[in-house]
């Protein structure tokens, strides 16, 4: 069943993303990180693509180890930077080829410290368009099952001035056959509520899964503000310097994220998708922590 199936059902769904790894001593903790967290039951688990200087190809061996070695749905995401139309069209046909139902559209991010820096000449502007470049190549090749998600951003919708935009964008996404959206982190739970309500009051219906992400340290709160631009909460990162060894530190991100979690679900959303950063100990204590464990 593809991620949109899953969630025509009641339950929430419980997701992992991970990130191909770029050393072999990453990749046995990868292996190791995905072991432990097969073992929770997930719906399915999202591959990062290109982010970081990570290699493509690296993105496409962990989809199909996820898929091979585990039998958890594999979420892998495209990115149009960088890449021709016709180099996008290879990825997805060899993700089709591998059984690969479910995509996660995304435009992606320039390389750091390209200031310039151009699209591929060939290339696809937005992810809308690498929406229905999925759906076409798919139909090309009489793949109708297939799902496609798309990145939100509550933390941008709360900023009055991009709040319209950011509608706008998803309206795009969804028209071009998106299914479903996954956000970017934030902390808030009412910018989550307010981006799922003012979407629906502009007809936009898509599932939206909240993506929450455990903070262990103040070097990842620091990290996680440069990537994405949403500053860590204050008193996360005061708990963060207070606590007096990594356990404590890990216990305090950890219960930050329960606290989210479980209002988000509260709130009605209909999943959890749990950053690990290829790390298993905080991601298995907050899924302990939210009481929310797949069966
Ligand atoms: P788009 O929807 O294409 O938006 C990009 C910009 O173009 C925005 O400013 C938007 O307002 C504007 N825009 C969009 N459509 C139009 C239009 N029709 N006309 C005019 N302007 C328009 N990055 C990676 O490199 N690899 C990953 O694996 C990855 N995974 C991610 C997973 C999630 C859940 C999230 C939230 C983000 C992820 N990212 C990843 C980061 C993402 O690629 C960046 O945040 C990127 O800047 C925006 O991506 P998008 O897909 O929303 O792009």
């Amino acid at each position: 069943m593809t991620i949109a199936g899953l969630l025509r059902h009641e339950r929430p769904t419980l997701s992992y993303e991970l990130f191909p790894p770029r050393t072999p001593a990453a990749e046995e903790t990868l292996r190791a990180t995905m072991k432990v967290l097969a073992d929770t039951h997930p719906d399915f688990m999202s591959i990062t693509y290109g982010a970081s200087g990570t290699t493509r190809s690296t993105s496409r061996g962990v989809v199909q180890m996820l898929a091979e070695a585990h039998t958890i749905p594999p979420l892998a995401h495209l990115t149009c930077v960088d890449q021709s139309r016709d180099e996008l069209i290879t990825v997805i046909e060899e993700y089709l080829e591998e059984g690969v139902l479910d995509f996660l559209a995304l435009r992606g991010d320039p390389p750091q410290g390209t200031p310039d820096w151009r699209p591929h000449p060939d290339g696809l502007l937005y992810a809308s368009q690498l929406v229905s470049l999925v759906h076409e190549v798919a139909r090309a090749h009489g793949v109708s099952d297939i799902c496609v998600g798309v990145a939100a951003f509550p933390a941008t919708h709360a900023m009055e001035r991009w709040r319209q935009s950011a509608i706008d964008v998803m309206r795009f996404k969804e028209r071009a056959g998106a299914q479903f959206a996954i956000t970017q982190v934030f902390y808030e739970v009412e910018q989550y509520t307010a981006l799922v309500e003012d979407a629906l009051a502009h007809g936009v219906t898509m599932p939206i899964i909240p993506e929450v992400m455990p903070i262990v340290s103040t070097r990842r709160a620091v990290r996680a503000s440069e990537l994405t631009g949403v500053p860590t909460p204050v008193e996360l990162v005061a708990a963060l310097e207070a606590a007096e060894s990594d356990d404590a530190a890990r216990a305090a991100g950890v219960a930050h994220a329960a606290r989210l979690s479980r209002e988000l679900l509260d709130a009605g959303a209909p999943g959890i998708h749990i950053i690990t950063f290829n790390q298993s100990a905080a991601a298995l204590e907050l899924v302990e922590a939210m009481g929310l464990r797949a069966s």
